[in-house]
């Protein structure tokens, strides 16, 4: 079975009013009935919700079909009294009997993959998937422990260097979570800050992420070392009205130059809910900090949109920056999003640059930043030290050959 549940259909509701939402729900049930074949069975549950029943022992790849026979109904507009709106979908499947036995179950699990397909910035489309699930015995354990782990302060920071193109300088670095967990070992960052988010302890952990950056900031501004520090926030957090108040006062607790802070935020937390996530946006930018967008490129919003919002940055996402020395048309992306976010005065950073073939190619096509396992893995802040400590002074040097020191995994 299959859930369905339109994306920014709230939008519809509160800028056209609920008129034009229920046309839109017709709409969209009327498309779906005419575009899905006679053995699947379409119900609309409630709000914008819908299911399909789909039938037993139908191949994973059927549904997958399945699934993208429904979002290219999505593709055109719906007209709603001369009004085209574009609306989305996400939609989660839960399969008979791997993920449940009775209906309720099944309904549940398929909200679960629906919502992590939401979530997702590339797939509309999600099976479910156990290991994902908050309601799994290994997530509803590492949501317990999370909390202990906050409060204990078992969480640690990495640290992936920056570095400008044109002379290799180190300017700044990211600061990236990192959780060991007593039983499951290294957690990685995807597995627990959607499960954070989910679980309401999205602000202690946040609170306590930009604590301890600002902490670093200032050990290493004590030493002498003249850094900035980027720090991610995630989705939840910009729909938090009371976070600028509250970065605002560590940063002055920690008093450190506002300006010395990026705050990263995914192109998809931006656009989920663009009006309520500007509001919180600009409190940010009040303080002055610079804000950048990550992963830019995959949640396929326009840069000419990214220019009302305050922010300073716009960071390439990896999957783009990878094929870029052998697929020219990855090459001729990365090349106008860097055009088009200089003549926006954007500052533009490439991430996840793995050789010095794509370093190169993003030197030439004129990319102000580097980030990547090339010029440095993620590294505690003593192996940070050491290893700006060992970097070449020379920025011809540095330039040139810059994979020469790259820390440990
Ligand atoms: P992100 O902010 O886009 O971070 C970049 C990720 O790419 C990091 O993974 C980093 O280790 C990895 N990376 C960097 N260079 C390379 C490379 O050359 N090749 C490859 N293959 N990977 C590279 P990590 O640390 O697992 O973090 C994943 C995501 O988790 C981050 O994506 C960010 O969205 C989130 N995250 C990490 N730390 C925090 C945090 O403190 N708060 C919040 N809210 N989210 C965080
Ligand atoms: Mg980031
Ligand atoms: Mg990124």
């Amino acid at each position: 079975m299959a859930l369905l549940d339109l994306d920014h259909f709230k939008e519809v509701n509160d800028t056209l009013g609920h008129h034009h939402g229920d046309l839109l729900l017709r709409e969209v049930a009327t498309r779906l009935n005419a575009a899905l074949p006679p053995s699947i069975m379409l119900a609309r549950l409630g709000g914008d919700e819908f299911a399909l029943l789909v039938e037993h022992d139908t191949p994973l790849a059927d549904l997958t079909a399945l699934g993208e026979l429904v979002q290219s109904s999505f593709l055109h507009p719906f007209w709603v009294e001369g009004l085209g709106l574009e609306v989305g979908a996400s939609i989660g499947f839960a399969l008979y009997p791997d993920h449940g036995t009775d209906p309720s179950t099944l309904l549940q699990r398929a909200d679960v993959a629906m919502y992590d397909a939401k979530a997702s910035s590339t797939d509309r489309i999600e099976i479910y998937d156990p290991a994902r699930d908050v309601n799994s015995p290994r997530r509803l354990a590492l949501a317990t422990d999370l909390r202990a782990a906050i409060e204990a302060r078992e969480l640690g920071l990495h640290f992936q260097p920056k570095a400008t193109m044109a002379d290799g300088r180190v300017h700044s670095v990211e600061a990236l979570v990192r959780w060991r967990h007593p039983v499951y070992g290294n957690v990685p960052p995807d597995d627990f800050v959607p499960l954070a988010e989910r679980t309401g302890l999205i602000h202690p952990f946040t609170d306590f992420i930009v604590e301890r950056g600002i902490e670093h900031l200032r050990a290493w501004a004590g030493s002498g070392l003249d850094l900035g520090i980027s720090l991610n926030l995630s989705m939840r957090n910009l729909l938090d009205p009371s976070l600028p108040v509250r970065i605002g006062s560590i940063l002055e607790a920690g008093g450190v130059r506002p300006a010395a802070v990026t705050f990263e935020v995914t192109e998809t937390s931006v656009m989920t809910e663009p009006d309520k996530t500007m509001r919180v946006l600009h409190g940010l930018a009040d303080l002055g900090v610079r804000l950048s967008i990550d992963d830019f490129g995959t949640g396929h919003s326009s840069l000419a949109y990214l220019q009302r919002l305050p922010v300073h940055e716009v960071k390439i996402d990896k999957s783009f920056i990878w094929p870029i020395t052998t697929d020219r048309g990855a090459r001729a992306i990365v090349q106008s999003i860097i055009q088009l976010a200089h003549n926006l005065e954007l500052n533009v950073v490439a991430e996840g640059i793995e050789d010095q073939a794509t370093w190169d190619a993003l030197a030439g096509l004129g990319c102000d930043d580097a980030q990547g396992y090339y010029l440095c893995r993620p590294i505690t802040t003593d192996d940070l030290v050491e290893w700006l400590a060992d970097r070449p002074r020379d920025p011809a040097v540095r330039a040139g050959r810059v994979g020469s020191g790259s820390g440990p995994a």
